[in-house]
Protein backbone atom coordinates (compact mmCIF):
# COMPACT_ATOMS: atom_id res chain seq x y z
CA UNK A 1 0.00 0.00 0.00
CA UNK A 2 1.37 3.48 -1.06
CA UNK A 3 2.05 5.83 2.48
CA UNK A 4 0.70 9.29 1.92
CA UNK A 5 2.57 10.61 4.83
CA UNK A 6 0.75 13.74 6.23
CA UNK A 7 2.30 13.69 9.48
CA UNK A 8 5.53 16.26 8.86
CA UNK A 9 5.10 17.24 12.47
CA UNK A 10 5.70 14.58 14.17
CA UNK A 11 9.29 13.66 11.65
CA UNK A 12 10.06 14.14 8.24
CA UNK A 13 11.61 11.63 5.32
CA UNK A 14 14.77 12.53 5.29
CA UNK A 15 15.79 14.01 1.93
CA UNK A 16 18.16 12.08 -0.55
CA UNK A 17 20.58 14.54 -0.93
CA UNK A 18 21.30 14.68 2.95
CA UNK A 19 21.30 10.70 3.36
CA UNK A 20 23.96 11.11 0.65
CA UNK A 21 25.85 13.47 2.40
CA UNK A 22 25.59 11.63 5.63
CA UNK A 23 26.57 7.93 4.17
CA UNK A 24 30.38 8.49 3.87
CA UNK A 25 30.56 9.58 7.41
CA UNK A 26 28.69 6.37 8.63
CA UNK A 27 31.05 4.33 6.46
CA UNK A 28 34.82 4.62 5.38
CA UNK A 29 35.31 8.16 6.55
CA UNK A 30 34.49 7.11 10.63
CA UNK A 31 36.87 9.07 12.35
CA UNK A 32 37.41 11.45 15.35
CA UNK A 33 36.93 15.18 14.97
CA UNK A 34 39.14 15.85 17.74
CA UNK A 35 41.98 13.63 16.56
CA UNK A 36 45.12 15.60 15.56
CA UNK A 37 45.79 13.22 12.59
CA UNK A 38 44.40 14.40 8.86
CA UNK A 39 41.81 11.54 9.30
CA UNK A 40 40.28 12.97 11.65
CA UNK A 41 40.79 16.83 10.76
CA UNK A 42 39.07 16.37 7.19
CA UNK A 43 35.70 15.60 9.37
CA UNK A 44 36.56 18.28 11.95
CA UNK A 45 35.90 20.69 8.78
CA UNK A 46 33.21 18.78 7.49
CA UNK A 47 31.57 19.98 11.00
CA UNK A 48 32.41 23.33 10.91
CA UNK A 49 30.78 23.22 7.39
CA UNK A 50 27.42 22.35 9.04
CA UNK A 51 27.81 24.72 11.59
CA UNK A 52 28.17 27.46 8.53
CA UNK A 53 25.21 26.38 7.31
CA UNK A 54 22.74 25.99 9.82
CA UNK A 55 23.94 29.43 10.93
CA UNK A 56 22.82 30.58 7.50
CA UNK A 57 19.51 29.44 7.48
CA UNK A 58 18.56 31.66 10.78
CA UNK A 59 21.39 34.35 9.74
CA UNK A 60 23.41 33.70 12.75
CA UNK A 61 26.84 33.68 13.14
CA UNK A 62 28.42 29.93 13.43
CA UNK A 63 30.22 30.33 16.34
CA UNK A 64 26.55 30.79 17.69
CA UNK A 65 25.19 27.20 16.96
CA UNK A 66 25.97 24.66 19.26
CA UNK A 67 24.95 20.65 18.16
CA UNK A 68 23.03 18.80 20.09
CA UNK A 69 21.07 15.31 20.04
CA UNK A 70 17.94 16.58 19.66
CA UNK A 71 15.28 19.75 19.88
CA UNK A 72 14.75 18.22 23.83
CA UNK A 73 18.03 18.86 24.07
CA UNK A 74 18.58 22.20 23.09
CA UNK A 75 15.36 23.58 24.84
CA UNK A 76 16.28 21.70 28.33
CA UNK A 77 20.24 23.31 27.93
CA UNK A 78 18.60 26.69 27.33
CA UNK A 79 16.44 26.81 30.49
CA UNK A 80 19.05 24.94 32.48
CA UNK A 81 21.40 27.62 31.87
CA UNK A 82 19.29 30.56 32.18
CA UNK A 83 18.76 29.53 35.91
CA UNK A 84 21.83 28.13 36.76
CA UNK A 85 23.77 31.88 35.44
CA UNK A 86 21.23 33.90 37.37
CA UNK A 87 20.52 31.65 40.86
CA UNK A 88 19.03 34.81 42.41
CA UNK A 89 16.28 35.04 40.05
CA UNK A 90 13.70 32.64 40.39
CA UNK A 91 10.64 33.46 38.12
CA UNK A 92 10.34 31.83 35.00
CA UNK A 93 7.82 32.68 31.77
CA UNK A 94 6.31 30.08 29.27
CA UNK A 95 3.11 29.63 27.80
CA UNK A 96 0.24 26.95 28.18
CA UNK A 97 0.86 25.29 24.53
CA UNK A 98 4.83 24.64 24.73
CA UNK A 99 6.35 21.18 23.71
CA UNK A 100 6.49 19.07 26.39
CA UNK A 101 10.63 19.38 25.78
CA UNK A 102 9.96 23.25 27.66
CA UNK A 103 6.47 22.59 29.02
CA UNK A 104 8.03 19.52 31.83
CA UNK A 105 11.40 21.08 32.48
CA UNK A 106 8.80 24.86 33.75
CA UNK A 107 7.23 21.99 35.74
CA UNK A 108 10.35 20.56 36.81
CA UNK A 109 11.63 23.59 37.82
CA UNK A 110 8.21 24.54 39.55
CA UNK A 111 8.85 21.17 41.88
CA UNK A 112 12.45 22.84 42.56
CA UNK A 113 10.48 26.18 43.75
CA UNK A 114 10.95 28.17 41.01
CA UNK A 115 7.52 30.38 40.77
CA UNK A 116 6.40 29.85 36.91
CA UNK A 117 3.93 31.44 34.73
CA UNK A 118 2.24 29.64 31.97
CA UNK A 119 0.74 32.51 29.99
CA UNK A 120 -2.84 31.37 28.37
CA UNK A 121 -3.21 32.08 24.96
CA UNK A 122 -7.03 33.15 23.15
CA UNK A 123 -9.42 31.16 21.04
CA UNK A 124 -7.47 31.58 18.22
CA UNK A 125 -3.83 29.92 19.95
CA UNK A 126 -2.30 33.66 19.60
CA UNK A 127 -1.04 35.34 22.34
CA UNK A 128 -2.29 37.91 24.45
CA UNK A 129 0.23 40.68 24.54
CA UNK A 130 -1.29 42.44 27.15
CA UNK A 131 -1.43 39.87 29.81
CA UNK A 132 2.47 38.76 28.76
CA UNK A 133 3.31 42.34 29.41
CA UNK A 134 1.69 42.22 32.65
CA UNK A 135 3.52 39.43 33.68
CA UNK A 136 6.95 40.65 33.00
CA UNK A 137 8.81 41.65 36.36
CA UNK A 138 12.76 41.73 37.23
CA UNK A 139 12.54 38.29 39.01
CA UNK A 140 12.81 36.52 35.78
CA UNK A 141 15.21 34.28 34.46
CA UNK A 142 14.26 33.37 31.27
CA UNK A 143 11.21 33.65 29.32
CA UNK A 144 11.00 30.52 26.69
CA UNK A 145 7.65 30.98 24.25
CA UNK A 146 7.81 28.94 20.74
CA UNK A 147 7.69 30.33 17.58
CA UNK A 148 5.16 28.20 16.34
CA UNK A 149 2.76 25.47 17.76
CA UNK A 150 3.70 22.44 16.54
CA UNK A 151 -0.70 21.41 16.83
CA UNK A 152 -1.83 24.38 15.45
CA UNK A 153 0.72 25.94 13.09
CA UNK A 154 0.30 29.03 15.22
CA UNK A 155 2.93 31.34 14.56
CA UNK A 156 3.61 33.90 17.57
CA UNK A 157 5.10 37.48 17.16
CA UNK A 158 8.21 36.78 18.22
CA UNK A 159 9.42 39.76 17.14
CA UNK A 160 6.84 41.88 19.43
CA UNK A 161 7.52 39.65 22.10
CA UNK A 162 11.54 39.76 22.36
CA UNK A 163 11.04 43.43 21.75
CA UNK A 164 9.04 43.55 24.95
CA UNK A 165 11.33 41.21 26.97
CA UNK A 166 14.83 43.21 25.63
CA UNK A 167 13.66 46.51 26.70
CA UNK A 168 13.48 45.08 30.25
CA UNK A 169 16.57 43.06 29.91
CA UNK A 170 15.02 39.37 30.32
CA UNK A 171 17.03 36.81 28.77
CA UNK A 172 14.17 34.92 25.93
CA UNK A 173 14.33 31.68 24.20
CA UNK A 174 12.48 30.83 21.58
CA UNK A 175 11.65 26.95 20.53
CA UNK A 176 11.44 27.16 16.95
CA UNK A 177 11.44 23.41 16.15
CA UNK A 178 8.66 23.81 13.58
CA UNK A 179 9.61 27.12 12.60
CA UNK A 180 12.98 26.78 11.43
CA UNK A 181 13.28 25.53 7.39
CA UNK A 182 9.26 26.51 7.10
CA UNK A 183 9.15 29.96 7.50
CA UNK A 184 11.79 33.06 7.36
CA UNK A 185 14.11 33.21 10.87
CA UNK A 186 16.58 36.26 10.83
CA UNK A 187 18.24 36.35 14.24
CA UNK A 188 20.21 39.53 13.37
CA UNK A 189 16.39 41.54 13.21
CA UNK A 190 14.78 39.76 16.18
CA UNK A 191 17.15 39.95 19.10
CA UNK A 192 16.36 36.34 20.71
CA UNK A 193 19.35 35.06 22.74
CA UNK A 194 18.61 31.42 22.54
CA UNK A 195 16.61 29.42 19.78
CA UNK A 196 16.37 25.66 19.26
CA UNK A 197 16.47 23.35 16.07
CA UNK A 198 15.80 19.97 15.81
CA UNK A 199 17.33 17.80 12.84
CA UNK A 200 14.13 15.33 12.17
CA UNK A 201 11.46 18.06 11.70
CA UNK A 202 13.78 19.24 8.24
CA UNK A 203 14.35 16.60 6.42
CA UNK A 204 17.90 15.65 8.56
CA UNK A 205 18.62 12.64 10.73
CA UNK A 206 16.68 11.90 14.02
CA UNK A 207 18.99 12.58 17.12
CA UNK A 208 20.92 15.96 16.08
CA UNK A 209 19.48 19.28 17.08
CA UNK A 210 20.86 22.96 17.59
CA UNK A 211 21.01 25.51 19.60
CA UNK A 212 21.71 29.17 19.18
CA UNK A 213 22.98 30.99 21.73
CA UNK A 214 24.03 34.71 20.81
CA UNK A 215 27.47 35.73 21.03
CA UNK A 216 27.70 37.20 25.14
CA UNK A 217 24.89 35.54 26.22
CA UNK A 218 26.05 34.01 29.69
CA UNK A 219 25.79 29.89 29.45
CA UNK A 220 26.33 27.26 31.46
CA UNK A 221 26.55 23.52 29.46
CA UNK A 222 24.08 20.85 30.71
CA UNK A 223 25.92 18.42 29.36
CA UNK A 224 29.65 18.70 30.93
CA UNK A 225 32.90 16.41 30.13
CA UNK A 226 34.81 16.50 26.84
CA UNK A 227 36.13 19.35 25.30
CA UNK A 228 33.43 19.06 22.09
CA UNK A 229 31.91 22.38 20.89
CA UNK A 230 33.81 24.42 22.61
CA UNK A 231 33.29 23.17 25.87
CA UNK A 232 29.61 24.48 25.52
CA UNK A 233 28.25 20.71 24.58
CA UNK A 234 30.66 17.96 25.71
CA UNK A 235 30.43 14.16 24.18
CA UNK A 236 31.75 13.03 20.83
CA UNK A 237 29.72 14.50 17.78
CA UNK A 238 27.05 12.61 16.13
CA UNK A 239 29.39 13.08 12.82
CA UNK A 240 27.15 12.03 10.58
CA UNK A 241 23.56 13.76 11.49
CA UNK A 242 25.63 16.77 11.84
CA UNK A 243 26.69 17.28 8.57
CA UNK A 244 23.19 16.03 7.40
CA UNK A 245 21.94 18.38 9.31
CA UNK A 246 24.32 21.44 7.50
CA UNK A 247 22.69 19.80 4.00
CA UNK A 248 19.10 19.93 5.27
CA UNK A 249 19.68 23.82 6.14
CA UNK A 250 21.10 24.50 3.25
CA UNK A 251 18.42 22.75 1.13
CA UNK A 252 15.64 24.47 3.32
CA UNK A 253 17.34 27.66 3.43
CA UNK A 254 18.17 27.96 -0.62
CA UNK A 255 13.98 26.55 -0.93
CA UNK A 256 12.21 28.24 1.52
CA UNK A 257 10.02 30.76 -0.37
CA UNK A 258 9.20 28.24 -2.96
CA UNK A 259 8.45 25.47 -0.87
CA UNK A 260 6.18 27.71 1.39
CA UNK A 261 4.04 28.81 -1.72
CA UNK A 262 4.01 25.07 -2.43
CA UNK A 263 3.13 23.80 0.66
CA UNK A 264 0.11 26.59 1.47
CA UNK A 265 -1.19 25.91 -1.82
CA UNK A 266 -1.62 22.32 -1.29
CA UNK A 267 -2.51 22.83 2.64
CA UNK A 268 -5.46 25.30 2.10
CA UNK A 269 -6.46 23.23 -1.30
CA UNK A 270 -7.05 20.09 1.42
CA UNK A 271 -8.24 22.32 4.16
CA UNK A 272 -11.05 23.95 2.51
CA UNK A 273 -11.92 20.94 0.60
CA UNK A 274 -12.75 19.01 3.82
CA UNK A 275 -14.83 22.10 5.15
CA UNK A 276 -16.68 22.12 1.99
CA UNK A 277 -17.66 17.99 2.32
CA UNK A 278 -17.65 17.43 6.04
CA UNK A 279 -20.69 19.15 7.94
CA UNK A 280 -19.63 20.44 11.04
CA UNK A 281 -15.50 20.26 10.97
CA UNK A 282 -13.65 23.76 12.00
CA UNK A 283 -10.30 24.69 11.74
CA UNK A 284 -8.56 25.43 14.98
CA UNK A 285 -5.69 28.02 15.21
CA UNK A 286 -5.00 31.57 13.99
CA UNK A 287 -5.58 31.49 9.72
CA UNK A 288 -3.72 34.52 9.41
CA UNK A 289 -0.77 33.55 11.16
CA UNK A 290 0.27 29.95 10.45
CA UNK A 291 3.05 27.64 9.39
CA UNK A 292 2.49 27.05 5.46
CA UNK A 293 1.72 23.23 5.72
CA UNK A 294 0.50 22.90 8.99
CA UNK A 295 -3.60 22.80 9.92
CA UNK A 296 -6.03 21.45 12.52
CA UNK A 297 -9.22 20.67 11.65
CA UNK A 298 -12.19 19.22 14.06
CA UNK A 299 -14.68 16.89 13.45
CA UNK A 300 -17.41 17.48 16.08
CA UNK A 301 -18.91 14.56 17.79
CA UNK A 302 -16.31 12.03 16.81
CA UNK A 303 -13.29 11.02 18.00
CA UNK A 304 -9.83 11.67 16.55
CA UNK A 305 -8.36 8.88 16.86
CA UNK A 306 -11.44 6.60 15.67
CA UNK A 307 -10.35 8.95 12.24
CA UNK A 308 -6.81 7.95 12.50
CA UNK A 309 -7.25 4.21 12.42
CA UNK A 310 -9.77 4.46 9.85
CA UNK A 311 -7.33 6.70 7.71
CA UNK A 312 -4.84 4.34 8.56
CA UNK A 313 -6.68 2.07 6.25
CA UNK A 314 -6.18 3.23 3.27
CA UNK A 315 -2.10 4.11 4.44
CA UNK A 316 -2.87 8.05 4.97
CA UNK A 317 -0.53 9.14 8.20
CA UNK A 318 -2.15 11.93 10.18
CA UNK A 319 -1.78 12.90 13.92
CA UNK A 320 -4.38 13.72 16.91
CA UNK A 321 -2.40 16.27 19.32
CA UNK A 322 0.67 15.82 19.13
CA UNK A 323 2.93 12.25 18.43
CA UNK A 324 4.44 12.71 21.92
CA UNK A 325 1.18 12.33 23.32
CA UNK A 326 -1.02 10.08 21.04
CA UNK A 327 -1.31 6.80 22.62
CA UNK A 328 -2.80 8.27 25.51
CA UNK A 329 -6.68 9.42 25.03
CA UNK A 330 -5.49 12.77 27.33
CA UNK A 331 -7.18 15.82 25.14
CA UNK A 332 -4.48 17.70 23.67
CA UNK A 333 -3.57 20.52 26.25
CA UNK A 334 -2.53 22.84 23.34
CA UNK A 335 -6.67 23.15 21.36
CA UNK A 336 -7.73 23.24 25.87
CA UNK A 337 -5.51 26.33 26.18
CA UNK A 338 -7.24 27.67 23.28
CA UNK A 339 -10.92 26.70 24.94
CA UNK A 340 -11.68 24.44 21.69
CA UNK A 341 -15.32 22.62 22.90
CA UNK A 342 -14.72 19.54 24.24
CA UNK A 343 -16.30 17.51 21.35
CA UNK A 344 -14.14 19.54 18.91
CA UNK A 345 -11.04 18.82 20.95
CA UNK A 346 -11.48 15.17 20.84
CA UNK A 347 -12.13 15.05 17.18
CA UNK A 348 -9.43 17.17 15.91
CA UNK A 349 -6.44 16.07 13.59
CA UNK A 350 -3.61 17.67 12.50
CA UNK A 351 -2.45 17.23 8.89
CA UNK A 352 1.45 18.84 8.22
CA UNK A 353 2.38 18.34 4.54
CA UNK A 354 6.26 18.42 3.22
CA UNK A 355 7.73 19.11 -0.20
CA UNK A 356 7.32 15.30 -0.50
CA UNK A 357 3.53 15.79 -0.56
CA UNK A 358 1.99 15.98 -3.93
CA UNK A 359 -1.31 16.80 -5.02
CA UNK A 360 -2.27 13.14 -5.50
CA UNK A 361 -2.08 12.60 -1.81
CA UNK A 362 -4.21 15.38 -1.39
CA UNK A 363 -6.78 13.85 -3.62
CA UNK A 364 -6.81 10.91 -1.83
CA UNK A 365 -7.55 12.38 1.42
CA UNK A 366 -10.52 13.98 0.12
CA UNK A 367 -11.77 11.68 -1.74
CA UNK A 368 -12.25 9.07 1.72
CA UNK A 369 -12.35 11.72 4.51
CA UNK A 370 -16.10 12.75 3.99
CA UNK A 371 -17.42 9.00 3.62
CA UNK A 372 -15.34 8.03 6.97
CA UNK A 373 -16.65 11.27 8.90
CA UNK A 374 -20.55 10.08 7.75
CA UNK A 375 -19.86 6.68 8.97
CA UNK A 376 -17.97 7.29 12.35
CA UNK A 377 -20.98 9.86 12.78
CA UNK A 378 -23.16 6.89 12.26
CA UNK A 379 -21.51 4.73 14.79
CA UNK A 380 -20.18 7.50 17.45
CA UNK A 381 -21.58 7.51 21.21
CA UNK A 382 -20.95 11.32 21.49
CA UNK A 383 -24.11 11.80 19.36
CA UNK A 384 -25.40 15.52 18.97
CA UNK A 385 -27.37 15.17 22.33
CA UNK A 386 -24.20 14.24 24.26
CA UNK A 387 -22.91 17.09 23.15
CA UNK A 388 -24.29 19.60 25.80
CA UNK A 389 -23.77 17.99 28.42
CA UNK A 390 -19.85 17.19 27.68
CA UNK A 391 -19.64 21.22 26.65
CA UNK A 392 -21.08 21.90 29.86
CA UNK A 393 -18.59 18.68 31.56
CA UNK A 394 -15.73 20.77 30.06
CA UNK A 395 -16.68 24.51 31.16
CA UNK A 396 -16.90 23.32 34.60
N1 LIG B 1 9.66 21.42 20.27
C1 LIG B 1 8.65 21.28 19.40
C2 LIG B 1 7.79 22.44 19.08
C3 LIG B 1 8.44 20.04 18.78
O1 LIG B 1 7.45 19.91 17.91
C4 LIG B 1 9.29 18.96 19.12
C5 LIG B 1 9.06 17.61 18.54
O2 LIG B 1 7.93 17.26 18.21
C6 LIG B 1 10.34 19.17 20.02
C7 LIG B 1 10.49 20.42 20.59
C8 LIG B 1 11.28 18.07 20.41
O3 LIG B 1 12.22 17.87 19.38
P1 LIG B 1 13.05 16.49 19.35
O4 LIG B 1 12.09 15.43 18.88
O5 LIG B 1 14.16 16.74 18.37
O6 LIG B 1 13.54 16.25 20.72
Amino acid sequence: MKIIYLDNNATTRIAPEVVEEMLPYLTDRYGNPSSMHTFGGHIHRKIEDAREKVAALINAEPDEIIFTSCGTESDNTALASAVESQPRKRHIVTTRVEHPAVMNFCHHLARKGYRVTFLPVDRQGQMEMGTLLKMLDDDIAIASIMYANNETGVIFPIERICGAMKERGILFHTDAVQAAGKIPIDVKKVPVDMLTISGHKLHAAKGVGALFVRKGTRFHPYIRGGHQERGRRAGTENVASIIGLGRAARLAHRYLYEESSYLSGLRDRLESGLLKSCPDASVNGDRQSRLPNTFNISFAFIEGEAILLRLNEYGICASSGSACTSGSLEPSHVLRAMGVPYTAVHGSIRFSLSRYTTEQDIDAVLSVMPGIIRELRELSPFGRDALTCRTDCANE
